[in-house]
């Protein structure tokens, strides 16, 4: 059958506020043409981020009501404890209240001026924390990631001949882990194979560095191998999260992704001694080692989304909605990156809108063009993110998937709006930079349209 059908019904309804393209015009502007200045409530469907975007279960609100909010020893956090240890073999476990928390703690232990940290790409938070700290962070992602239609079916893999080349060139001693991002959000929420975690495990191996997973989409990763590495059709998501997981020897993760909630993170590390330094600076900034920085009821959360997210009912369905989504505006004639991720749909904005040029930011135009028309909210991952710094390899804008949380007809509507842009792209209007901050300046910079 093709008709994709949500894995659940729907139990508790949120409205959603229709707006006039008029009302948009002035919300824009009040905006300073930045989406994440504009209220949520002034959105009609909502793809700048899948972080925190989640649809809790009935089950994970039932968890909410039993949260055992003692300061230390707290029963959620030992439920939460045995749920992760069992799906990924990590006893040593800390809560925090999101990713980026487990990352400054990290690299705050083992960062610091001299020190290099690879990953196939770094998501913007870990790599403001490393360079935060005063290390430097590397992107080692393969070639064919540079290519949007390349339909490479691992293409969030780590380039293996780079790394090793890296660490004759820097030596070992200034690269104190590997990251490997899964799956790698910076390049189109692409997976990373196990072939390949497995080979630059055996790269760590051979030169005595830890490897660690930003382990944020996990169980979407986990789904890839299963559908496309020789082996594992018949292994459980579960099962290859594990063997995921086994290869590691820590990672940082945010719960807002693939453990389904609004809000949390986690920080696994296999070493005692490490652990035992992450978690006094646990203490020192987010909370004692029972809570980290959250509420009892945000760990009951976690666990029972941890339990729900590999469910292969929830991810067949997942996948194959934002794959749906790629081919709709594929065949409407906008190119993205192919095929398409886990969480998301990138759109080629300069290939949207080649009247506009860089320096006028055609992802930002699209973004503000998609919001215009439709009330839809996107991201731009080009040259605003990167920064006045950093050269973007592609202009693209993300149209970035909240699990659960909206339904086909939704996801319609969104391919039905990106078509109707395209044909009128040729009215999408540049942008130029009135006001932004040093780092991170997608955040908070204020547009003036060009
Ligand atoms: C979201 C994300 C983070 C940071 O997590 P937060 O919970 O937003 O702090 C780090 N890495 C990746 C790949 C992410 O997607």
């Amino acid at each position: 059958m093709k008709t994709i059908i949500e894995p659940f019904r729907v139990k508790s309804v949120e409205p959603i506020r229709m707006t006039t393209r008029q009302q948009r015009e002035t919300i824009l502007q009040d905006a300073h043409f930045n989406p994440f200045l504009i209220h949520g409530s002034d959105v009609i469907i909502d793809l700048l981020t899948d972080s925190g975007a989640a649809a809790m279960s009935s089950e994970q609100w039932a968890g909410i009501m039993r949260g055992d909010e003692s300061y230390a020893g707290s029963e959620s956090f030992y439920r939460l404890r045995s749920v992760v240890e069992d799906l990924t073999g990590f006893d040593r476990v800390l809560p925090t209240h999101q990713g980026r928390a487990s990352e400054r703690i990290l690299f705050e232990l083992v960062g610091g001026p001299g020190m290099v940290i690879p990953n196939n790409a770094h998501f913007d938070t870990t790599r403001a924390n490393i360079e935060h700290s005063g290390a430097e962070a590397v992107n080692l992602p393969i070639p064919e990631a540079a290519d949007p239609t390349n339909r490479h079916p691992f293409k969030g893999n780590m380039d293996v001949e780079a790394l090793e080349s890296l660490i004759g060139r820097v030596g070992r001693q200034r690269i104190p882990l590997v990251m490997l991002t899964v799956t790698n959000n910076t390049s189109g929420g692409q997976p990373v194979s196990m072939a390949n975690i497995k080979a630059v495990r055996r790269i760590c191996d051979a030169h005595g560095i830890q490897l660690y997973l930003d382990a944020c989409r996990f169980a979407e990763n986990a789904w890839f191998i299963r559908q496309r590495e020789e082996g594992y059709a018949d292994r459980s998501p579960r099962d290859i999260a594990r063997e995921m997981f086994d290869l590691a020897d820590g990672a940082t993760v945010s719960a807002k992704k693939d453990a389904l909630v609004n809000i949390g993170g986690l920080l696994l590390i296999r070493n005692a001694d490490l652990f035992l330094k992450a978690s006094n600076l646990l203490i020192l900034t987010e909370g004692f080692v029972t809570y980290g920085g959250l509420a009892g009821r945000d760990l009951e959360a976690i666990a029972q989304g941890l339990r729900e997210v590999v469910e292969p009912d929830y991810l067949g369905y997942r996948i194959r909605s934002v794959e749906y989504l790629g081919q709709r505006l594929l065949e409407s004639g906008i190119r993205i990156i192919e095929p398409p991720g886990g969480h998301a749909i990138y759109i080629d904005a300069a290939h949207f809108a080649p009247h506009i040029p860089r320096e006028q930011f055609p992802g930002q135009a699209l973004v503000c063009g998609l919001y215009r028309w439709a009330g839809i909210r996107s991201c731009e991952i080009g040259s605003v993110m990167a920064g006045p710094a950093r050269h973007a390899d592609m202009e693209l804008v993300r149209l970035a998937i909240p699990r659960r949380s909206y339904t086909q007809s939704h996801i319609d509507y969104v391919a039905e709006a990106c078509a109707e842009v395209f044909k009128a792209r040729a009215h999408l209007r540049g942008l130029r930079i009135v006001d932004a901050p040093e780092v991170l300046r997608h955040f908070t910079a204020k547009f003036a349209e060009v």
